[in-house]
């Protein structure tokens, strides 16, 4: 249970300055969505929206730190350091300004209608989700019943929800994540619209399907989401890349997606290329293997995996790269670890080690908890691994590669950056460029660099990728 009075020193003081100086200058104002929920449930919110009826051009006046962003709905980011506080104009449906709108042509393709407080909180997706909380009155302003729903621990849409799922169909992925990640339930015909609906998410534009896919998966509840997702049967349109293997074998990547949601829980959040990867393990188990062969196969293996549903959902360059190198990582790792040896220095540079040896440790300590391994000595068996902790998933964590990488050897670390990581709007090399491997010249008993002709398949993968992308 709880209060609906939000403690003021629970609100970032950004957010509450934005909304006094719009309340000083005859404005409304009010904290939106789902920082209300949030604070309501006693989390921790993500960021402070504010909503409010000075339009784009008003707030510009109203704060010299305003940016508008956004090209068909403007709205305002007030920017106080490095933090940013989204301020938008009061929406309405589009829809609901229309006659009767045609029963087989519901989704929404513009939503830059302008409206009151009323109509803001209508608009939004769920009750849950569409909650005000005036900061002078101390107050929550609830248009919608959300109240009741957060009590009663329910994900309701605002509205008819065969209507607002055919709207915008990833209305039904946020469904799934909030019921996941606050575990709640769904309410009964909201449901049963979820059930009815899903075929309509290939109208979604397939950037935002992604996005979505990844945020369920770094939401704190994987697992809990995957499972939803193959019960409303959201899971055979959004992933039927892996949904025939899961309906055979419900529980198989249960190990594996409570480990992201552990490593999220520490505050360590995966990057997108390992989220893809993982998804992927079960069928990829045998890269992580110390004997297995050189050459090709690896790439055959990873390729067949990954590349439908990389080519499917338009994965970044960076991130199909990424998840190439994670994996191809694996043996060297696995070898480097049975040999209780240390890894190649000609790998020390590439920055997907840390999270390369973050995911070996992760299948690894799957692996001994199927054979009945307890924590405590799985935890003192990666400990006892020749590689420096802590192992972390995410790509970006801080201190990423410096603490592998001597300095004296910095020079490798830039060249393989630069190629990862190329300009986006320089054009493509028509051949996939094949480099020489630094420091081969170098190499001690245990210094393996990546074979080239791994290094030029990878390359050539990577270029069969992108020119298979180009064909859209
Ligand atoms: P999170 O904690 O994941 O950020 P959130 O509720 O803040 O959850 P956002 O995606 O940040 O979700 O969106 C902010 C608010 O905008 C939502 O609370 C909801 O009111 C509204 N909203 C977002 N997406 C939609 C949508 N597809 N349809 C209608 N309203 C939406
Ligand atoms: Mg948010």
């Amino acid at each position: 249970m709880f209060a609906p009075v939000i403690p003021i020193d629970q609100i970032a003081a950004e957010a509450q300055k934005v909304i006094r100086h719009l309340v000083r200058s005859g404005h409304q104002a009010y904290l939106v969505g789902g920082c209300v929920r949030d604070l309501l449930l006693g989390r921790t919110p993500k960021d402070f929206d504010i909503a409010t009826d000075a339009t784009p051009s008003e707030l510009r006046e109203l704060f010299r730190n305003c940016r508008i962003i956004g090209r068909r709905f403007r709205l305002a980011h007030i920017i106080f350091g490095n933090k940013i506080i989204e301020t938008a104009t009061f929406r309405a449906n589009p829809r609901e300004d229309e006659e009767t709108p045609p029963t087989d042509e519901l989704y929404i393709h513009r939503d830059n209608v302008f409206g009151t407080a009323e109509q803001d909180a209508r608009r939004r997706d769920f009750t849950i989700n569409g909650l005000f909380y005036d900061l002078s009155a101390e107050k929550v302003i609830d248009y919608v019943d959300g109240l009741d729903d957060l009590r009663s621990h329910s994900v309701r849409t605002i509205g008819d929800p065969n209507v607002r799922f055919r709207e915008d169909p990833v209305r039904m992925l946020r469904a799934v994540k909030f019921a996941a990640r606050l575990g709640f339930d769904i309410e009964d015909q909201t449901y049963r619209a979820l059930l009815s609906h899903g075929k309509e998410l290939e109208k979604s534009p397939v950037p935002r399907v992604l996005e979505e896919i990844f945020r369920l998966l770094r939401g704190g509840a994987a697992v809990e989401s995957m499972m939803l997702l193959r019960e409303c049967g959201l899971l055979e349109v959004l992933l039927p890349e892996i949904q025939p293997l899961l309906s055979e074998h419900p529980g198989l990547l249960d190990p594996y997606l409570a480990e992201i949601d552990r490593s999220v829980g520490r505050g360590d959040v995966p990057a997108n290329a390992v989220l893809l990867v993982m998804l992927f393990l079960p069928q990829l188990q045998s890269l992580f293997e110390a004997d297995g062969k050189r050459g090709a196969a690896p790439l055959d293996l990873i390729s067949d995996a990954l590349a439908p549903i990389c080519h499917r959902l338009r994965v970044s360059r960076r991130d199909v790269d990424q998840a190439k190198h994670l994996l191809l990582l694996q043996r060297r790792i696995a070898q480097a670890r049975l040999r209780g040896g240390k890894l190649p220095p000609s790998l020390l540079h590439r920055e997907e080690l840390r999270p390369a040896l973050a995911l070996h440790a992760v299948v690894y300590r799957v692996e001994r908890q199927a054979a009945g391994a307890d924590d405590v000595t799985i935890e003192r068996e990666l400990a006892a691994w020749p590689f420096p902790g802590p192992f972390q998933l995410g790509v970006d964590a801080p201190s990423g590669r410096s603490e592998f990488a001597p300095e004296r050897e910095s020079r490798g670390t830039d060249r393989r950056r630069r190629r990862r990581e190329p300009d986006e709007s320089a054009p493509l090399p028509a051949q996939p460029r094949v480099s020489a491997v630094p420091g081969k010249a170098s190499s001690s008993g245990d210094d393996e660099p990546l074979l080239d002709e791994e290094e030029a398949a990878l390359a050539a993968f990577v270029a069969a990728m992108r020119s298979s992308r180009d064909d859209d």
